[in-house]
């Protein structure tokens, strides 16, 4: 008897059966069948930034002793030890740090903690505001979910605030302010954007978030992934330390960017009545997420190692966003109608193709890259389905996986087919 037999799939929950497959894998079965292409699409840190020599280090100091060993080894608490709790908080907020830490959660990376807060506030129907474009795997989540993506226009310096303000009024005049549960802002590095929201505009969005708060309970999740990658100006304040209402406000964060996503811990801080559901249905996943890995995390910052780490991972990526760029400005700013950021940090560069230029995962320039050996994530992929327009004529580049000359050769093969099908 064949136990695959698809008849069993009428076993699946509506949860079980909407569970899509995300567009990434496609890129990866497109990157499978064509070794040697030179992949611009993974999202991936560099393998040869990853930090061995720290990480057995810690392991030596945690597991060296019988005492910090054998606690590391026992299950740990459903959100994570407090002294690594506080000192995240102390490093990444200004204001009450040692209260945020006592409603922070740690999670297995931060898209579990995404997960958590979706499964305790978003419902079937519910409204999600996302920057269009924004992070795929989360529009994806929302999807799972049966939650409507609404998209704001964003620009270089990411969520506009107007653009939010009027998304806003155009769901409350279709009496659907009541169905809006969440806006969803990654304000440092966006992926796939490539933008930093400047500190005026996070005051402006933290207004436009507070002008609707008082009518409706919209909770702000600031996603702050790549907020150590930055490789020039100067650090801003979370939209917490400038302000946004702490009773509707969650940050998250991660060591995954910033250290290694293997380790797999994330963080978020969230509101009281959040917390305590949130944790309530983290004791029924896992009672915590993987204890050995948040005290070999707590070791490396304690050692000073963490902030070493961050600074090599700058220099490094600095270098390979410069040669990004460069190969940018030799090979596709000559190209009439095409367009690129340039970001302050993160691992990725946002182009624009001149409106008429498909990029999409069925169109001729894919095709042609394909051939020609270059990947890409469509741009298409990172758009909300409802509120601003998808723009198909956009394109993900990431610097972080492929070494120098193969950013180089990859934006030479991309330059090549976008001429092709601009000139057939
Ligand atoms: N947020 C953003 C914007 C990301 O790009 C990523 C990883 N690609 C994550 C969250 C989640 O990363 P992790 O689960 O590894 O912490």
């Amino acid at each position: 008897m064949n136990l695959h037999n698809s008849t069993h799939e009428q076993l699946l929950s509506p949860r079980g059966t909407r569970a899509s497959e995300q567009p990434i894998s496609q890129l990866m079965s497109a990157a499978l069948a064509n070794p040697g292409i030179i992949s611009l699409a993974a999202g991936f840190v560099d393998n040869a930034t990853l930090p061995l020599e720290f990480v057995s280090e810690a392991a030596q100091n945690v597991l060296g002793d019988t005492a910090t060993g054998r606690l590391a080894l026992q299950y740990g608490t459903n959100n994570g030890p407090q002294e690594l709790r506080q000192a995240i908080a102390r490093r990444n907020f200004s204001n009450n740090a040692d209260d945020l830490a006592d409603r922070m959660i740690l999670t297995a990376g931060s898209n579990q903690l995404l997960h958590l807060v979706a499964e305790c506030v978003f419902d079937e129907g519910d409204i999600v505001l996302c920057a269009a474009p924004t992070y795929f795997v989360f529009l994806g989540l929302l999807k799972d979910m049966g939650v409507r993506a609404f998209g704001i226009e964003a620009d270089d310096q990411g969520m506009i605030p107007e653009s939010l303000d009027q998304g806003l009024q155009q769901l409350a005049d279709n009496n659907e302010l009541h169905r809006v549960k969440s806006v969803y802002l990654i304000p440092y590095c966006d992926n796939p954007g490539g933008s930093t929201v400047p500190e005026a505009r996070r005051q402006e969005l933290i207004a436009v978030m507070k002008k609707w708060q008082q009518q409706s309970p919209i909770l702000l999740l600031v996603d702050n992934a790549y907020r150590d990658l930055r490789y020039s100006g100067e650090d801003i304040p979370t939209l917490t330390d400038l302000g946004a209402d702490p009773e509707l406000t969650v940050e998250s964060g991660t060591f995954s960017k910033n250290f290694g996503p293997g380790i797999r811990v994330g963080w978020g801080v969230m509101p009281r009545w959040l917390f305590d559901s949130a944790r309530r249905f983290k004791s029924v996943i896992d009672f915590g997420s993987a204890h050995l890995n948040q005290q070999l995390m707590l070791n490396i910052l304690k050692s000073g190692r963490f902030d070493e780490q961050v600074q090599r991972l700058q220099t490094a990526y600095a270098g390979k966003l410069q040669v990004m760029l460069e190969a940018c400005d030799t090979h596709l700013a000559g190209i009439p109608g095409v367009e690129y950021r340039r970001p302050i940090g993160g691992l990725y560069v946002w182009l624009e193709l001149p409106p008429g230029v498909d990029a999409g995962s069925d169109s001729p320039l894919w095709k042609q890259c394909i051939e020609r050996g270059v990947l890409y994530v469509p741009g298409e992929f990172c758009y909300p389905s409802e509120g601003a327009a998808v723009r198909k004529n956009t394109i993900r580049l990431s610097f972080g996986v492929q070494p120098e000359s193969q950013i180089r050769d990859g934006i030479k093969l991309l330059s090549e087919a976008i001429t092709a099908i601009m000139n057939p």
